[in-house]
């Protein structure tokens, strides 16, 4: 094997690693999403775990941690 073999070798596993990211993420459903927020434990709205799938903070705390990062 030469480099040019591990280059593309190296760049074919990177593609992977973002492509598996990518599907990862399409993949979350509604039941992914936390039932209550991780930050203050109250309650995420059905409506949010249904437009956020995957989601694990309420909305406040989204902002919140938004706006200070
Ligand atoms: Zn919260």
């Amino acid at each position: 094997m030469d480099e040019a073999d591990i280059a593309s070798n190296y760049q074919q596993r990177e593609m992977d690693t973002l492509l598996s990211h990518h599907q990862k993420k399409q993949t979350l459903t509604v039941q992914d999403s936390a039932d209550c927020c991780e930050e203050c434990g109250f309650d995420i709205p059905s409506e949010r775990q249904v437009a956020v799938p995957g989601c694990s903070l309420c909305i406040q705390c989204a902002i919140r941690l938004e706006q200070t990062s």
